[in-house]
């Protein structure tokens, strides 16, 4: 039996942030001369990983092996403090790509440690994010991944001890909410930010999944595997009822077999995810009654290039145009620009 409808969570894809990040190198590959040095993978996906590589730009896990001199960008999930110090030495032309949101936490993290309190951490262990957050306080931040690591860090912490918590931006609500309420049922002066460290990309995703799942005889996640925001797409889907969720990378990867019997299918994509990989996984599914789009929301948000590059940019202004860039428009200006296309147009 073949696949009936479809139904496209939305939003979806790629959030304000990734947005930037892409942006951003894109025109680090189109000011400098290859290679351009990214410290970490730009966004956790391998797509766009591999588009950039294709185009000379180097992924590094150490930010020491980047020559002195060359043009270095730092990912989206932000970086610790050493990472920041190291990348500016040697003169290093260096472009933060961190997202404002990330930041966010990281000035959390800065102040109430100030302020003397312990923080428990919810994260994953090794992720960018997580560990770039961690290295801003570390003498005050207690990572916590689940239950059993959340009570052995309040057991070492003493009453008079002010605890607050913070949180990785892209978790599941559901994880974020059930250890937020098990750490506040043992401290009652608890600190949590007024709003939740989750970002508006991974709290509207989420949400319009919730929407789909319901409804779907399985749900096809889009994303890479090492994405948390993708990896907590497919616990939400599941949590909400879809009898069957697969995470693919893309339509290559897609296993019609693993839909078998399902005539209704939900159609998402991390915040990492390229639209051209929705798009190809609707190819493949070629649902025979079309596709239904379940708007939770229209974002707004747009966050604008890094500081440096702007700087950068505004040097260059009538100097040097990106091939992404329409004729006649200020290339700084790039609210109106969507990483997509400026992907497309990369794709060697
Ligand atoms: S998922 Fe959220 S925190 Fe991460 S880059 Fe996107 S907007 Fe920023």
């Amino acid at each position: 039996m073949s696949v009936e409808r479809v139904l496209l969570a939305s939003p979806r894809g790629f959030c304000a942030g990734v947005e930037m990040a892409i942006k951003a190198l894109a025109w680090m590959v189109r000011v400098f001369d290859p290679p351009v040095y990214c410290f970490h993978e730009i966004v956790h996906n391998r797509v766009v990983v591999r588009r950039f590589e294709a185009l000379g730009v180097r992924f590094v896990d150490d930010v020491a092996t980047v020559p002195p001199g060359a043009p270095l960008m730092l990912s989206a999930h932000g970086s610790s403090p050493e990472v920041l110090a190291e990348a500016r030495r040697h003169g290093r032309f260096v472009v933060d790509a961190v997202c404002p949101l990330v930041t966010k936490v990281h000035h959390e993290a800065r102040r109430r440690a100030a302020d003397g309190y312990t923080i428990l951490y919810v994260g994953h262990a090794g992720h960018d994010e997580a560990v770039g957050t961690v290295a801003v306080a570390p003498g005050a931040m207690r990572l916590v991944e689940d239950e059993a690591s959340l009570d052995a860090a309040l057991d070492g912490i003493d009453g008079t001890t002010p605890v607050a918590m913070l949180a990785q931006t892209t978790l599941a609500l559901s994880d974020w909410e059930g250890l937020r309420d098990r750490a506040a049922a043992r401290r009652a002066d608890l600190w949590t930010a007024p709003r939740d460290d989750l970002c508006f990309a991974t709290t509207n995703r989420q949400a319009a999944l919730r929407l789909v799942a319901p409804r779907a005889d399985a749900v096809v996640v889009i994303g890479s595997a090492n994405s948390s925001n993708t990896l907590a797409l497919a616990r939400v889907a599941a949590d909400a009822g879809a009898p069957v969720v697969v995470r693919v990378d893309g339509p290559d990867d897609l296993d019609l077999a693993a839909l078998t019997g399902a005539r209704v299918v939900g159609v998402t994509a991390g915040a990492s995810a390229p639209e051209e990989l929705v798009t190809g996984v609707i190819e493949r599914l070629a649902p025979t009654e079309g596709v239904e789009e379940v708007c939770l929301t229209h974002e707004a948000e747009y966050f604008p290039p890094p500081p440096a590059l702007r700087e950068l940019l505004r040097c260059l202004a009538g100097v040097l145009t990106p091939w992404w860039v329409p004729v006649g428009r200020d290339p700084v200006a790039d609210r109106d620009l969507d990483a997509a296309q400026v992907l497309a147009t990369l794709a060697p």
